[in-house]
């Protein structure tokens, strides 16, 4: 396994849009472990996306079950998510691997229905709420080339640089 090198703003491939994913090999197995050790290194990761590491697929890796009393449906490997169903709005704080001296207040649904497959090719349904449900439309949000910046309604009120610079 390895630790992948992450692309950080303003580096112009953030913005590409991801390609579906078409073959569930071991190749792609061994990228996704890759892809969920390279998430467990950063400080405080709770997802990833694997435009991030510079391979515009669709794939995404989220796990929140590391914060206290947030729902959660443990380490999650999506293959070609989709969300089928969102309901309620709700502000929150979000951070991102490849934004690492900012944070920011983003507006996303409050639930969402996900259908995704497995790297076995597997399908997948979860209903996921709360903080998992921001992690997965923060990390879906990388396939089409969008940051958690876009979203902002205003950089001016919205955007906080980190205190701490952990690297
Ligand atoms: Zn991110």
């Amino acid at each position: 396994m390895a630790v992948l090198e992450i692309l950080t703003y303003p580096d112009p491939r953030l913005k590409q849009e991801a390609r579906p994913v078409e073959r569930f090999d071991e190749e792609l197995r061994a990228f996704v472990r890759d892809l969920e050790q390279t998430m467990r290194a950063g400080p405080g990761g709770v997802g990833i996306a694997a435009p991030q590491v510079g391979r515009f697929e669709r794939i995404v890796v989220v796990d929140v079950s590391g914060r206290k009393e947030t729902a959660s449906h443990g380490c999650m490997a999506l293959i070609n998510p989709e969300i089928t169903a969102w309901e309620g709005l709700a502000v929150g704080r979000e951070g991102c691997m490849s934004v690492p001296d900012y944070t920011g207040n983003v507006v996303r649904a409050e639930s969402v229905r996900l259908l995704a497959r497995d790297p076995y090719g597997e399908a997948l349904e979860f209903d996921c709420e709360g903080f998992e449900a921001r992690a997965v439309q923060h990390e879906m949000d990388h396939l089409d080339g969008l940051l958690f910046l876009d979203r902002l309604v205003s950089r001016r009120n919205d955007l906080f640089r980190r205190k701490v610079y952990k690297k």
